[in-house]
């Protein structure tokens, strides 16, 4: 429809009126984070925490921003039971809210357990749409490549290598980063997120591709499952960085 208008506008002056329905609420709008964990049975107070978040832009149905993150951390869960295994920490997943709105979900969950900060072995965060899992932004956290290197190992042979010392900053992991918690992100194979998918009107599942998201799945669950068996905790700590426009 929008080719056809831009079509149209090259040879008429095009007028156009719009009835939208959307609305302005007075009041801030409660919402919530969710969550579920795999209890540890060894050292069930420590936790690794893996998410991606619920909330999304109104232009699609948020197919890829990030429903993607969110199945994946559901799927995660669901694959973790099923093998009857109980891992060695806790592993936790939280669909995160308000991520669209400032990461509000996940900085309140940071104020909100802040006295749990200490006993996060790590933050892992899916959420640039539907492509495979190439690895993990280190957030110049150079300290924790050896045992980042360990978890991913399993890896390696379905494409998750990549250790960069570059941060990202843009999506749930941040807040918990900028708290000292050893926090990553997800590197994927782009596919047609920053160029198609991401906050625009074709944000529909149509783009989603289910061998990528399988294998997301995979590198999620694998990564999180090592984290959370490590004989050694990941070391915390702020990390002084320039500022970063947060996209790879
Ligand atoms: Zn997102």
């Amino acid at each position: 429809m929008a080719q056809a208008w831009a079509r149209r506008s090259e040879s008429e002056p095009v007028k156009l009126e719009l009835s939208l329905g959307g609305r302005f609420s007075a009041a801030p709008v409660q919402a919530h984070n969710v969550v579920g964990e795999i209890p540890g049975r060894d050292k069930p107070g420590e936790i690794v925490l893996v998410g991606g978040h619920l909330d999304s832009w109104d232009l699609g149905t948020g197919a890829t921003d990030n429903a993607t993150g969110s199945a994946i951390a559901l799927e995660l869960l669901r694959a973790l039971q099923a093998t009857g295994l109980k891992p060695r920490r806790t592993i936790r997943i939280v669909l995160w809210s308000g991520e669209e709105q400032g990461l509000l979900g996940s900085r309140a969950y940071v104020e909100a357990h802040k006295a749990e900060l200490d006993a996060l072995q790590a933050v892992l965060v899916h959420d640039m749409g539907t492509g495979m899992v190439k690895g993990f932004t280190l957030q110049g956290r150079e300290a924790c490549r050896g045992l980042m290197a360990q978890a991913i190992a399993p890896l390696n042979d379905l494409g998750v290598r990549e250790l960069p010392l570059r941060a990202m900053n843009s999506t749930d992991h941040a807040p918990f980063d900028r708290a000292g918690v050893p926090a990553f992100a997800a590197i994927q194979e782009p596919v047609d997120y920053f160029l198609g998918t991401h906050h625009s009107q074709m944000d529909f599942p149509d783009h989603l591709v289910p061998d990528q998201l399988v294998q997301g799945a995979q590198a999620m669950a694998i990564t999180a499952w090592e984290l959370a068996e490590l004989e050694a905790r990941l070391p915390h700590g702020i990390v002084a960085r320039p500022a970063n426009p947060g996209r790879p």
